[in-house]
């Protein structure tokens, strides 16, 4: 096992022998903005290059995150809407991993709380969950949502309304199955609350300054710098590519 960061500001090694990248997308191959950085990109290019597996792990929809994962090259699984589903390719197919009827009646009884949570619009192609946007802290909906069978979870871009049990981790053990993977034999990076639990599994988990408290205390190793230079630093972290080229 890697050994844990430390705040004296010691920085730790990953393990040898990683042989995959996990990614969120929002926040981690993107600015603050949600713009895609070439840097983070040119990466990937690199890792696809060198025929090491590069998995999108996306609370942003189907849609969303097969469109940025076409333009990158891949051909791996994708998990997106968080966990709840699952696209495999060869043939293409989704697997649904969450109930959204349960998702849908925690949004109606936010309603009927009063609460003005709004849909995001891209809501229109999510299929397993309902995300909203974060014009009502999250604190308030988990206040309301007290004692409901529903799993809220913050992204930092949206706030997830999900079957409980469902999530990025889960989805992942049979996204990387098989591949011949598990979550510890990636590298993985990612930002949100959303995030904790497929960190915490990983081989070597990296996080970023701006990443939120929940995700930065799961990862081995928070980067000096952000989004797009972090995801480069993470990478790079995970000794995966080599050193000078040489793999
Ligand atoms: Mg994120």
């Amino acid at each position: 096992m890697p050994e844990r960061r430390e705040d004296s500001g010691s920085r730790p090694r990953a393990p040898a022998g990683l042989r995959a990248v996990v990614t969120d997308i929002d926040g981690t191959l993107t600015d603050a903005r949600r713009r895609l950085d070439p840097d983070a990109l040119g990466i990937v290019h690199r890792l696809v290059e060198r025929k090491i597996p590069v998995v999108l792990a996306s609370g942003n929809v189907l849609p969303v995150a097969l469109g940025i994962y076409r333009s990158l090259g891949l051909r791996t699984p994708i998990v997106a809407e968080n966990g709840g589903l699952l696209f495999r390719r060869t043939p293409d197919r989704i697997v649904r991993l969450a109930d959204p009827s349960v998702a849908l009646r925690a949004f109606r009884r936010l309603r009927r709380a009063g609460l003005p949570v709004r849909r995001l619009f891209t809501d229109r192609w999510r299929e397993s969950e309902v995300a909203l946007d974060t014009s009502v802290p999250i604190g308030r909906i988990l206040a309301a949502l007290s004692g409901f069978p529903v799993q809220v979870e913050g992204t930092g871009f949206a706030i997830h309304l999900m079957e409980p049990g469902a999530g990025k981790a889960p989805a992942l053990v049979r996204a990387l199955r098989p591949l011949g993977l598990t979550l510890a034999d990636c590298v993985v990076l990612g930002d949100g609350d959303n995030d904790v639990e497929m960190l915490r599994a990983a081989g070597w988990s990296v996080s970023f300054p701006t990443g939120s408290p929940a995700a930065r205390s799961a990862a081995d190793y928070v980067t000096r710098t952000n989004f797009a230079e972090g995801f480069v630093e993470g990478v790079k972290s995970g000794r995966l590519l080599g050193r000078r080229g040489s793999r």
